[in-house]
Order: structure tokens, then C-alpha cells, then sequence
């Protein structure tokens, strides 16, 4: 690619997002990689390190997008696409050992708990889920007096759909003690809001369906590490196992990358407005959102993020004869503008009572539903939420 090393360290994030991944600047050359549809390449004699080979191992489509989200999370080495999100999940599992140790947040996505939680119960790792942002707890599950040490600290920060905040640096730093290796999941802060590779994290974890790609029209993961090591044992995983990204979904998530500064930036200042005035609403019986001095998670995610995010979790008062849950319901059958769906991180306002998902833990509360802030004016996103209150009411 194009952009050098020198040049990628020296832009700042809302620039890589627009310039890394682009093909050399030859003359009459496209200005934008193009899709790569062949499931082999040519090639005679044994297959050398880096020979592309056969569409499972590698594909030149992948390359750009791989190449700008290693940079934007800060690491030397290109990240890792995959089929989605969860195939990028059993790919970090895998760098458990048998019979190893997990901690992981009791309210990780639900999707990451289901799968941890299944391996535990075929005995191929053992679990320990833990309220992410009680420190102590993590530390004394990392390292309990009278059982095994962990072999893997598993974070999300904020957690999906809580809101819980983690401290990335203490825990990963505790986890290094004890030789364990540390995976954070970044889906809801996307590396322009946190990075955890500089704050101790060994791997990086994207959903790419969600903020990256943005715009509600592919599932794809992602991994990131910065250490050689790690990336060839999960490049290995994802050769074997084969949970690789179709190109075209590698050639729009690298579109779609290229306004990511612009959607963060504007969803974030949308979810802060829209927090302030949801914590007031007499139908809003509790509010989170990390940007709320009042959120318990508020001083921690100021010092290792750089924004709060755009997902706001309320929990809906009981009203007019509906207990909490239904009331959700209703809020969410009444919404005009705001997509009644699940998912998030789209330039579409998304909203969702989570507990309609039967994987859900029960420990999320059946009244709470979540807000992805999409990129639609505030004001109209406001004005529907408010008519939608109303119609419950009445
Ligand atoms: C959606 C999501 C995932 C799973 O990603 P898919 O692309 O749906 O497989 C993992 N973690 C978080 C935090 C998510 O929001």
C-alpha cells in the first residue's frame, strides 16, 4: 500500500481513516482498491510465505481494510477480517489452552457469553464471569487463592448492553502478572474513541458490522494484535477454521471506514444531547450513558476514552396499566424516525428493548432498551423519542 509507516504514525485518526489502504499512486491507476473476486491464484512450486495461494488464505481485497484498522488502533501489523464479529470471537478464543481459564463480564454480548459459556460446558475452558467494573473482583478472579490463574482476561468496554466501563490498564496489567493473555472487545468505542493496545491489551475485537462498516449492510469481524505471535496463531485459526470475509464485504467495510471520523463524531455529540435530556424524562426511570457525570462509569471512561460513545441504555417506568417491559415495548412500536431493529453503530438511529432476545442475560433489566444514535439531526431524533413517550401515556 501506499501511506507509509512514517505517514500513518504521523496522521491523526480522522485522516488515516480517509487515507490508509489506498493503492500506489501510479499513473491512471484507481484511486480506491478494487474488489478481487477469484478464489485462487495462479501459482507453480511450493507456496512461499505471503503467496496469496488459494481464496481461504488470503484475498487482496482484504488487505487495505486490514491495513488501516492495524494502523488506526496503533499497532505495525495489519488486523484480521473475518466472517463477523462472533467468528473473530472463536478465533480469540482459541488462543485459550485446553482446560484454560477465562474471566470474562458477566454482561459481555450476549453472543461472546453463549459461546464461552458452551466451551465451558463441553470442558474446553473453564469460565468465570465477573462484574467488569468491580476491579477487585476481576483481580481476585484473575488470581484465586485456591484455583487455577486465569489463562485469558476477556474485556468490553463499555459493555453491550450495560454500559459498564472496565479499567483497561489496571486489569490488563494484572493479567500480564499471571501470565494471561488480554482480548478487548472495541465494538462500541471503535479505535478513534479508545485504544486499547496502548492501554496493556494483547488483542483487539471488532464487531465491524456495526460502527466501522456503518451503514447496516454487512456482518464482518475483526481482530488486531501488535504482536507476531498472536497474529500468525490466529491467521492460522482463521485459515483452518475458515471464518473468513466475502470481498465484497471487505470492499464496503473500507468505504464505509472512510466517513467513520465523521459519523463518530456527529452520533456521539447527538447521544450526549440526547442523554441530558432523556435522565429528565418522567418515563425514563434510570438512565446510562458514560458521558453523564452521574454515571458511575463517568471518571473512568474520561481517562482511557476519548468521547463516551453513541449507545444510551434507559430503562422504561411502568405506565398506563403496562408494567416496565411493556412499556418498552410500546415505546419501541411507537417510534416513527428511530428503526425499531436490533444491531447498532449504523448512520441509521436504531432502538430495542435487548430482553426480547432470548440469549439475553436476565440480569439486563426487561424494561432496558438501547439507543444507537445514528447521524440524523438530534432535533428530530429528540422530537420522535418525545411523541413516542406521549403515545404511551395516553
Ligand atoms: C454485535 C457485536 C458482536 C458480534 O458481532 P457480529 O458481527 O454480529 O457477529 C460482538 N461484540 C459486540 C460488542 C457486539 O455489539
Amino acid at each position: 500500500m501506499s501511506l507509509s509507516e512514517q505517514m500513518a504514525a504521523s496522521l491523526k485518526a480522522d485522516s488515516l481513516v480517509v487515507a490508509a489502504g489506498r493503492p500506489p499512486r501510479e499513473h491512471d491507476q484507481p484511486v480506491n482498491p478494487p474488489l478481487v473476486l477469484s478464489s485462487t491464484f495462479y501459482g507453480t512450486g511450493p507456496l512461499a510465505d505471503g503467496d496469496r495461494g488459494y481464496g481461504r488464505y488470503s484475498n487482496p481485497t482484504w488487505d487495505p481494510f486490514e491495513e488501516a484498522l492495524g494502523q488506526l488502533e496503533g499497532s505495525e501489523l495489519p488486523g484480521l477480517l473475518y466472517a463477523s464479529g462472533l467468528a473473530a470471537v472463536s478465533s480469540a478464543l482459541s488462543l485459550v489452552p485446553a482446560g484454560g481459564v477465562l474471566v470474562m463480564p458477566s454482561h459481555s454480548y450476549a453472543g461472546s457469553l453463549v459461546m464461552a459459556t458452551e466451551l465451558h460446558e463441553k470442558g474446553f475452558l473453564q469460565l468465570r464471569t465477573v462484574d467488569i467494573a468491580d476491579t477487585n473482583a476481576v483481580l481476585a478472579a484473575l488470581a484465586p487463592a485456591d484455583d487455577a490463574p486465569a489463562a485469558m482476561l476477556w474485556l468490553e468496554s463499555p459493555t453491550n448492553p450495560m454500559l459498564g466501563i472496565a479499567d483497561i490498564t489496571v486489569l490488563a496489567a494484572a493479567a500480564h502478572d499471571v501470565g494471561a493473555t488480554v482480548v478487548t472487545d472495541n465494538t462500541f468505542s471503535t479505535p478513534l474513541v479508545q485504544q486499547p493496545l496502548a492501554l496493556g491489551s494483547d488483542v483487539v475485537l471488532h464487531s465491524v458490522t456495526k460502527y466501522l462498516a456503518g451503514h447496516s449492510d454487512v456482518v464482518l469481524g475483526a481482530l488486531v494484535t501488535s504482536n507476531p505471535e498472536l497474529r500468525a496463531a490466529l491467521l492460522h485459526h482463521r485459515i483452518i477454521h475458515g471464518g473468513i470475509a466475502g470481498p465484497f464485504e471487505a470492499w464496503l467495510a473500507l468505504r464505509g471506514l472512510r466517513t467513520l471520523a465523521l459519523r463518530v463524531e456527529r452520533s456521539q455529540a447527538s447521544a450526549a444531547e440526547l442523554a441530558r435530556r432523556l435522565q429528565d424524562h418522567p418515563l425514563v426511570e434510570s438512565i446510562r450513558y458514560p458521558g453523564l457525570p452521574s454515571d458511575p462509569g463517568h471518571t473512568r471512561a474520561r481517562a482511557q476514552m476519548k468521547g463516551f460513545g453513541a449507545i444510551v441504555c434507559i430503562q422504561v417506568a411502568p405506565v398506563a396499566g403496562l408494567d416496565g417491559a411493556a412499556a418498552a415495548d410500546a415505546l419501541v412500536s411507537a417510534v416513527d424516525l428511530w428503526l425499531p431493529a436490533t444491531s447498532l453503530g449504523g448512520v441509521e438511529s436504531l432502538i430495542e428493548r435487548r430482553r426480547r432476545h432470548v440469549a439475553e442475560p436476565t440480569s439486563v433489566p426487561a424494561n432496558l432498551v438501547r439507543l444507537s444514535v445514528g447521524i440524523e439531526n438530534v432535533e428530530d431524533l429528540w422530537a420522535d423519542l418525545e411523541q413516542a413517550f406521549t403515545a404511551l401515556s395516553r
